[in-house]
């Protein structure tokens, strides 16, 4: 295939006017906000450092073991000069419903409603490179990263001028908000660079005082073991018992300290059809949801980014979140779990039944007493039949 003149003038262009073109390209590749930076170390390093340093990544080890080439990209990519950063919006506008007693709902971080982003952004990103490599030549070097890779996401996309870094951890662009994707390509080429935005919280704190689990050690700083989409998404085992009351109905991510953000206040919906809600997902009915088998889990969230939780994990969320709502509509559904193979669920099932209080929840419990084998099960069931149900 022939370079077509248009794109042959591009290529013969400075680095301002390339930049320029790479930015168009982007944007009608469908990316609603895309910023250069060079490959220099992310301006947050440091703070990433000590952050690992004082275990506010939990059990997040692939953290620590990429650090190095997290902070320090030139080490790793040798050879590229710039990054240009890409986000794409997924924010749709379904609020928070209230529950109904008879069919108890939850909450699944917005982000996670649609189709996985990685091969949505992989593809265009994959696009915006092809596109280049064509006009400028093939002797141009790239590489894509969307969520996954060493990469430092946040502090390029701030660097290229997309947003700033918000007290809340995340990036937050003046006119779009915080809802939206992000995306690196890092090129071998020289680039024009953008400059970072200044940073607008101001004297807002509202996303630090809207957690429920206190999970910001203070602006900026979040300690993800208290964090509720660490806790529902990342985290592997159980979650501490202190913990789950805080956690509410959210069954996979939390929102809430972007919902509290005055910057996502009027922002525009996104049209991309893989990012509208998958039906049953905005605000999911939660105890259809304990009947899943693994077989059946596997098949409901195949290309979703929930699929990552894994039933084990998922099922462990939506029992905590039934227990918060003492929802004794979802008892018997519950109690058929007491004789799941899987101990996570058990455990938290348990929990769950013990938060419920009502008499054939404490009755299933005391005949998983005379069965449970497992002497961490063992220890849930018997802390939930001593626990006070919550008055509500
Ligand atoms: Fe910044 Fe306020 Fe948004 Fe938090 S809620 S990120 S402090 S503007």
């Amino acid at each position: 295939m022939g370079v077509k003149q248009e794109d042959r003038d591009i290529a013969m262009q400075t680095a301002e006017q390339l930049a320029q073109a790479i930015k168009e390209k982007a944007h009608e590749l469908g990316f609603e906000l895309v910023g250069i930076s060079p490959v220099s170390d992310p301006p947050h390093e440091q703070s990433f450092a000590d952050w690992l340093q004082e275990g506010y990544s939990g059990e997040m080890a692939h953290m620590a073991r990429t650090e190095q080439a997290r902070r320090h990209p030139d080490t790793w990519l040798p050879w590229a000069r710039s990054v240009v950063s890409v986000a794409m919006n997924y924010y749709t506008p379904f609020p928070h419903e209230p529950h109904q007693a008879s069919a108890p709902t939850g909450w699944i971080s917005r982000y996670a409603w649609g189709e996985d982003y990685h091969t949505i952004l992989e593809s265009r990103l994959d696009a915006l490179f092809g596109w280049i490599r064509h006009t400028v030549g093939d002797e141009v070097q790239g590489k894509v990263y969307v969520d996954a890779g060493p990469v430092l996401e946040k502090g390029f996309a701030g660097l290229a001028g997309i947003g700033w870094i918000g007290k809340n951890t995340l990036l937050i662009s003046p006119k779009h908000g915080s809802y939206f994707f992000l995306g690196e390509l890092f090129l071998s080429l020289e680039l024009l660079s953008d400059s970072p935005i200044r940073n607008r919280c101001g004297s807002c704190d509202l996303c630090l005082k809207a957690c429920p689990t206190d999970a910001f050690v203070g602006p900026y700083r979040l300690d993800a073991r208290r964090c509720i989409s660490y806790l529902t998404i990342e985290l592997k085992g159980g979650i501490p018992t202190q913990l789950r009351p805080l956690i509410g109905d959210h069954v996979f991510g939390c929102d809430i300290c972007q919902e509290v953000c005055p910057y996502n206040v009027n922002i525009e919906a996104s049209t991309v059809p893989a990012f509208q809600p998958r039906e049953g997902l905005h605000g999911p009915e939660l105890i259809p949801l304990l009947a899943l088998d693994d077989e059946q889990f596997r098949s409901q969230f195949k290309g979703s980014p929930i699929k990552r939780s894994k039933r084990r994990g998922f099922l462990r969320n939506v029992a905590v979140a039934l227990g918060n709502l003492g929802s004794a509509e979802s008892v018997s559904a519950l109690a058929k779990l007491l004789s799941d193979p899987e101990p996570l669920i058990r455990g938290h099932v348990a929990w769950a039944l013990g938060q419920i209080g009502t008499t054939e929840a404490r009755a299933a419990l005391h005949e998983a007493l005379d069965h449970e084998t497992d002497p961490d099960v063992k220890a849930e069931v018997e802390q939930a039949l001593t626990a006070d149900a919550p008055s509500r």
